[in-house]
């Protein structure tokens, strides 16, 4: 038997990183899996991949009717919502990214699609996990919510808001007493395609090679390497298992003691 065996679960940004990784192991550990993402070719390829248990929907996370759709379709299809992943994000928008250059378009698309798009996923999930008994909401901040990134403002302003948000969710839902748990996950620096491309764009915007990035990144993870995708998973499943039953309102860091620095 499956640590979320007979769960209902919605990861959106499933495409591909973390978000794959995530539905990947619901879907190992007995849930049924829809996977979001604004990437329809890929999305459909990353559900096919899992198997019978995940699905795919295209869904932008920035649109309340398409979060009505989703929730609607999902409880219908599969009988209820137990787990949600607010996992799609964005961080790398074109343009500098520091406090004093950052242009305002590219501060409110992150904060939209980071900030707006976990808030609208939080507001459809919880009447629907209320329905079904009770629920987890699993929110992906990042370890820039904990510590400061000058070029990852208005990420790390996005971020710190969705652990806040998370406890927010958790408070209220705590004291409706509805069995539905919010916890934030942060974190630090895991390989993925997001990653991959802040490598390009440090090389090229400073004169260095992309090793020469990619070692800068390293040095400051104590523990000398990156996560891997699984790494954030297994802290999502945790907190997705009624293991957790009595866990709501934390933040579960995993980043190899990067917030120690
Ligand atoms: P990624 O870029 O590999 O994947 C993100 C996915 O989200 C993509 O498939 C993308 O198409 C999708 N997406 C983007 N905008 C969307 C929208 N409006 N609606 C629906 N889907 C959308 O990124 P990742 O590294 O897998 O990151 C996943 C989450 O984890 C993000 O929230 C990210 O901020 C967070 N995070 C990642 C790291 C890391 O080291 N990779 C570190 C800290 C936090």
């Amino acid at each position: 038997k499956g640590r979320v065996s007979g769960k209902v679960a919605i990861v959106t940004g499933a495409a591909s990183g973390l978000g794959y990784a995530i539905a990947a192991m619901l879907a190992r550990e007995g849930a049924v899996v829809t996977l979001t993402d604004v990437n329809e070719a890929a999305g459909t390829e990353a559900a096919a991949r899992i198997g019978a248990a995940a699905r795919f929907v295209r869904q932008d996370v920035v649109e309340e009717e398409g979060w009505k759709a989703l929730v609607a379709g999902t409880v219908a299809r599969d009988g209820g919502l137990h787990i949600l992943v607010n996992n799609a994000g964005i961080g790398l928008s074109p343009g500098k990214r520091d406090p004093e250059h950052a242009p305002l378009e590219q501060w409110q698309r992150i904060n939209k699609v980071n900030g707006e798009g976990v808030f609208l996923g939080c507001k459809h999930a919880i009447p629907a996990m209320r329905d079904s008994g009770g629920g987890s909401i699993i929110n992906l901040s990042s370890i820039a919510a904990l510590v400061a990134t000058p070029f990852l403002t208005a990420y790390g302003f996005s971020k710190a808001g969705v652990a806040q948000l998370s406890k927010s969710v958790a408070l209220y839902c705590a004291q409706g007493r509805t069995r539905i748990r919010c916890n934030s996950v942060h974190p630090g620096q895991i390989y993925t395609p997001m990653l991959d491309s802040l490598f390009d764009e440090l090389s090229a915007g400073h004169g260095i090679t992309r090793e020469q990035a990619r070692e800068a990144f390293l040095s400051k993870i104590p523990m000398g390497e990156f996560g891997e995708p699984d790494d954030i998973a297994y802290a999502v499943l945790y907190l997705a298992s009624d293991e957790a039953k009595h866990v709501t309102g934390t933040q579960v860091v995993v980043d190899g003691g990067m917030n120690l620095n």
